[in-house]
């Protein structure tokens, strides 16, 4: 079939990767010069199973209210006049009972194995390379309360097969011993070893060029103006240069962006985008920095090392398509980063940066095709919010596998629009 994957984000690239794996003929489009240049561009790098906790929890309206209005808020609501904002946030709430979050974890943990294992087949098939590290992840807290709320999380994500297991302080700082150093003592942790970290940029800049030496097309450069529908069907996209694109088969793949090229066909997808912040510290030689990829929950901050290199990532704050640095957040980030490896203090190179996860108010991102919403033709991959570097290869995978009618061994219901 000719397919037309729109993004090449990471979640658009490995769809292709694995839609041309099958033998369709694939051709990717994005605007940007290159991949992976937006939400993509510099995350936290976890590959987190275990950051399977969707922020739609009991926990999280009263949490949401308490922050808002607070500059350096870890998760910050700025109410604006868009019904979009309004319709995501009543859904939001809606999926913080115990009951759909319970769900929402169960669909996120295992769609985060079956994509774990997908990235480690192809980082072997390929010899891969992009700062990678196997060290698993550490949950670390110094809010005893925060550390008491994540015990039943973690045991919930080992009854779906993620083997989160409580830790001591002590012991985290065994795992990753720059954490004795911080002034805020560490009460507890929690510790994954099979989760891993890596640059997603390099990943998908790497599985790109893969991509193209199997055949598939790239056009970058090329913003994409409309989706085209005939005789009922999707049957390609029009180009903002005007050309029209003839497909078998459309994938969504632009990340916060899909729900607008949906709108004009009269078909709401529960995607907004919820900004978040970077910082990639340059680190001297013989810093005490850490090296094992670290999740600070209480202040929904994450870090990962690449090389010489450490990024700390976090933060949400809903406020539209705005992707301006914000002095306070980043300012916040770092002072929390500085707190705990007071080591880093006074480091000169700091890289910021803002993007937009695409998300779902459960978290759960959208794959399947559109038949159903009137719209045969299209197919979503797409609103994978805290975790689209985590799900990326499994998400792609089981989109080729329901292409193919093949099973994928997923159960593809949770993940349908
Ligand atoms: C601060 C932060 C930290 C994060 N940390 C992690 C983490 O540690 N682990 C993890 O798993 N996930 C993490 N994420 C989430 C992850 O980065 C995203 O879920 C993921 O990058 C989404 O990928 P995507 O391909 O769907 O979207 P994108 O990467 O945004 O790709 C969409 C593509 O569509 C293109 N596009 C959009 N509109 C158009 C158009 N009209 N025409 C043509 N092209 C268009 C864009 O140029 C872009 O290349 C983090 C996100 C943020 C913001």
């Amino acid at each position: 079939m000719r397919v037309i994957v729109l993004g090449a984000g990471v979640v658009g690239v490995a769809s292709a990767w694995y839609l041309a794996a099958d033998g369709h003929q694939v051709e990717v489009i994005d605007r940007q010069a290159l991949p992976a240049q937006e939400t993509s561009f510099a995350n936290g790098g976890q590959i987190s199973v275990s950051h399977a906790e969707p922020w739609a929890n009991p926990g999280a309206p009263l949490k949401a209210l308490k922050w808002m209005g607070r500059e350096d808020a870890p998760l910050l609501w700025r109410l604006r006049a868009d019904p979009a904002q309004w319709a995501w946030g009543l859904r939001f709430l809606r999926e913080c009972t115990a009951a759909r979050a319970r769900a929402n974890v169960r669909a996120i943990v295992s769609l985060g194995l079956a994509s774990r294992s997908a990235l480690q087949a192809l980082r072997r098939e390929l010899a891969l390379e992009y700062d990678q590290l196997e060290r698993g992840i550490l949950h670390f807290y110094t809010d005893p309360a925060e550390f008491e709320h994540a015990l039943p999380q973690a045991a919930l994500m080992r009854e779906f097969g993620c083997e989160r297991v409580p830790k001591t302080a002590a012991e985290c700082c065994e795992i990753e011993p720059a954490l004795a150093d911080s002034r805020i003592p560490v009460v507890g942790g929690t510790y994954t070893a099979g989760d891993e970290s890596g640059d997603a940029r390099r990943f998908t800049g790497a599985l790109a060029r893969h991509a193209g030496a199997r055949g598939v097309s790239f056009r970058h450069g090329q913003a994409v103006a409309a989706l085209r529908r005939e005789g009922g069907r999707v049957v390609g996209v029009r180009l903002a240069s005007g050309e029209r694109l003839d497909a078998d088969l459309t994938v969504l793949a632009l990340g916060s962006h899909s729900p607008l090229l949906l709108r004009p066909l009269g078909a709401r997808i529960p995607v907004y985008p919820a900004k978040g912040y970077s910082a990639t510290l340059a680190l001297p030689d013989g810093v005490a920095a850490p090296t094992v990829s670290l999740t600070d929950d209480g202040h929904k901050l994450v870090m990962s090392r690449f090389g010489q290199r450490l990024r700390v990532a976090g933060t949400a704050e809903f406020n539209g398509y705005d992707t301006s640095l914000n002095a306070a957040r980043c300012a916040a980030l770092l002072r929390r980063t500085t707190a705990i490896f007071p080591a880093l203090e006074g480091l000169r190179e700091v890289e910021y940066w803002a993007g937009l996860r695409p998300s779902t108010p459960g978290n759960v991102p959208l794959i399947g095709d559109m038949a159903a919403a009137g719209l045969p033709g299209l197919w979503l991959n797409t609103g994978h919010g805290t975790l689209g570097w985590t799900l990326a290869c499994g998400s792609a995978r089981l989109l080729a596998d329901l292409v193919a009618g093949r099973d994928s061994g997923l159960d593809p219901r949770p993940y349908r629009f």
